[in-house]
């Protein structure tokens, strides 16, 4: 099978904190998840403790992703560059254009990116989720079949319900070697997860609620 799976996030690490099983499960289904990120997280206040600076953290994080990668049986990375924590203030016609590119090499089926609220706000996460949005409904990715958003707190608020779950807990030997590979962001990691050597119960579900499809924004979920 060839890559029809793309997961679009605005960090090296959003990808294992959001979905590190669901790319798993998908890549021992012989699947080629294919993985966009909008920067090289070269911002990240505790990795410039162990770079020199920008470009050195850049190359830092874009070597744990590789290693990162491999553990998640992610096929492809990519990244469009940008300045990581600057998303909001870019062309944002640019952006979206880095994100159509991506999904028309791949002819990407289904699309994996943060609810509009980015999950917990950052000004990166909803500005790479719009982006996403934009680049689904400019018309020009006809390969798109699904595009999920992350169950945001908000999202389930809003009264949606998750249509992908994936308990992480048979999964948690796996995620948490690709947490510990995003070696300069383990105080983030450890905030989040705590002891990545306990199964974390309150980070238990990787959940994805279905907000396109077909030409549909947010369809009822077949039960
Ligand atoms: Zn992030």
């Amino acid at each position: 099978m060839g890559t029809r799976y793309g997961f679009i996030y605005a960090h090296p690490d959003d990808e294992t904190f959001l979905s590190a099983a669901v790319i798993r499960e998908l890549a021992d289904q012989g699947e080629a998840p294919a993985l966009l990120l909008a920067t090289r997280g070269d911002a990240g206040r505790q990795g410039l403790e162990r770079a020199k600076n920008r470009t050195e953290l850049a190359r830092l994080r874009e070597e744990e992703m590789k290693v990162a990668a491999g553990i998640l049986g992610i096929a492809h990375t990519e990244y469009l560059g940008w300045p990581d924590g600057q998303l909001a203030t870019i062309d944002f016609p640019a952006l979206v254009a880095g994100v159509i590119a991506f999904i028309q090499k791949h002819e990407l089926a289904y699309l994996f990116t943060f609810s509009e609220d980015g999950g917990n706000g950052h000004p990166d996460h909803v500005t790479i989720s719009k982006a996403t949005t934009a680049a689904v409904l400019s018309g020009e990715c006809p390969s798109v079949r699904k595009l999920y958003y992350t169950a945001s707190a908000s999202l389930i608020a809003s009264g949606h319900t998750p249509s992908i779950r994936v308990d992480t807990e048979r999964w948690w030997t796996m995620k948490a070697a690709a947490l510990r590979a995003h070696a300069t962001q383990y105080i983030a990691i450890e905030k989040l997860f705590g002891d990545l050597a306990n199964f974390p119960e309150n980070h238990r579900w990787e959940a994805f609620v279905l907000g396109w499809q077909d030409g549909v924004m947010w369809p009822k979920p077949k039960i």
